[in-house]
């Protein structure tokens, strides 16, 4: 089904108030196999609005409308949504019983000035506030187009989008086409490593594919609609499967860290972090994951060598002749804090993570990554391109990548 997004107000064109709202609309009906396919953004100018609403209105089933539904002059999409259609605006029995029913129940005198709130265009049906004062309408466009216009406050918009609009979305689509998609997370390819084996293995074939870099992940999106989606879509992601093989990282909602976390706990194993340059990050994304404590027991954020020495029996000998980043630091840091809180497994990280601080034999980007276990030890130096943040971001995420394979290859061992 072809949704449009119309935001409106003057504050989301000058730079005073960031649009959320159009975020927080396909969020929503992104969890419910719904998309949204243009979202546009407007003046608080009556002329403006209805234009947009007809242009919008020609190409989608659905126009879902936010903002300028308040009391004040400068709120002025009824107007527009009246002059779009070429109906009058009279003043909705049901809508001012919404309104009055609200200031009697916050106990409040209403103004005058609050039953413009009630001036809708003819035909239309209010959509109740839980929430706020002003309601919200739906109307059909000549074109066949349902409207719906909720208010621009983003937490009365979203519980009216949830309660009123979504049932009735829904019920739009489920007389439209068979629809499916799936979603893919993939880590250490690039989007166009990832699309030559995609493509190389077949996977377009009766499904559309979409791919997204959300730093340092690439997402694919599969998607197919019309007879046997489903089927189609399950194929390609066998396919996909495949082709990606253990580059693929997660599945639908799941995410990098959470897959790490289930996959850790599914092997039984215990982890402690030493980390420096991802001071903590890498402690955090794994402690976002529900049940962490099953897997996580400990992580030591030593950005200074004393704390290095002092937390994880670093020597001092060893930084003065390696320096703090270096592979045989790394290398300790896994092994002082993994002998320290007896896990399985002990994971260091330190580097430069920039802007300053790098030198010529390691530049800002160089990371040393040590995992160690009863079985082995790992240590890696790698370089990675980007600010402070996405240098940061990247090495956290290899670390967890690094703990996910182990898990891998641990479960896949097990008897
Ligand atoms: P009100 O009854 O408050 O007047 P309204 O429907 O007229 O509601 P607006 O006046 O357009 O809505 O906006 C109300 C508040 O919500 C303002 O603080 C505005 O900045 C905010 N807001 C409006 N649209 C958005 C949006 N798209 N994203 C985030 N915030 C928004």
């Amino acid at each position: 089904m072809e949704i449009a997004v119309l935001v409106i107000g003057d504050e989301l064109l000058n730079g005073d108030q960031p649009d959320t709202n159009t975020a927080a609309v396909a969020r929503l009906l992104g969890e419910h196999a719904l998309s949204v396919r243009e979202a546009a953004c407007v003046r608080d100018k009556e002329a403006e609005i209805a234009a947009a609403l007809n242009r919008l209105a020609l190409s989608h089933q659905a126009v879902i409308v936010t903002g300028g539904l308040g009391p004040t002059a400068d709120d002025l999409t009824a107007r527009g949504a009246a002059r779009a259609l070429g109906v009058p605006l009279s003043l909705d029995p049901e809508a001012l019983r919404q309104i009055r029913a609200r200031f009697q129940l916050r106990g409040r005198e209403m103004h005058p000035r609050d039953e413009k709130q009630a001036l809708l265009p003819a035909r239309a049906a209010v959509l109740p506030n839980p929430l706020g004062v002003a309601p919200g309408f739906q109307l059909r466009h000549p074109k066949g187009a349902e409207l719906f216009f909720l208010p621009g406050v983003p937490f009365e918009m979203r519980a009216m989008l949830a309660d009123s609009v979504l049932p009735k979305l829904l019920a739009m689509a489920a007389q439209r086409p068979e629809q499916a998609r799936q979603r893919l997370t993939v880590f250490g390819l690039s989007e166009p490593e990832v699309e030559q084996r995609l493509v190389a293995a077949g996977v377009g074939a009766g499904v559309q594919i979409a791919y997204t870099v959300d730093f340092p992940l690439v997402r694919v999106r599969l998607s197919a609609s019309g007879e046997a989606a489903q089927q189609r879509v399950d194929h390609a992601e066998l396919l996909a499967r495949r082709a990606l093989d253990d580059f693929l990282v997660a599945l639908g909602d799941d995410t990098l860290a959470g897959a790490t976390a289930r996959l850790l706990t599914a092997a039984g194993l215990s982890v402690a972090l030493a980390e420096s340059c991802t001071g903590g990050l890498i402690a955090k994304l794994l402690s976002d994951q529900p049940g962490a404590s099953v897997f996580l027991e400990r992580g030591a954020v030593t950005y200074a060598n004393s704390a290095k020495t002092s937390w994880l029996g670093v020597p001092e000998a060893l930084l003065a002749e390696h320096g703090a980043v270096s592979s045989a630091c790394a290398l300790a840091m896994a092994r002082g804090v993994r002998a320290a809180a007896g896990t399985a497994l002990g994971l260091g990280v330190t580097g430069v993570a920039g802007p300053d601080g790098g030198s010529e034999d390691k530049p800002v980007g160089t990371v040393f990554l040590a995992l160690v276990s009863a079985d082995g030890e790992r240590v890696e130096g790698l370089r990675f391109h980007g600010d402070r943040a996405q240098v940061r971001l990247r090495s956290a995420c290899t670390a967890l990548d690094w703990l996910r394979r182990h898990a891998i290859a641990v479960l896949a061992a097990a008897p």
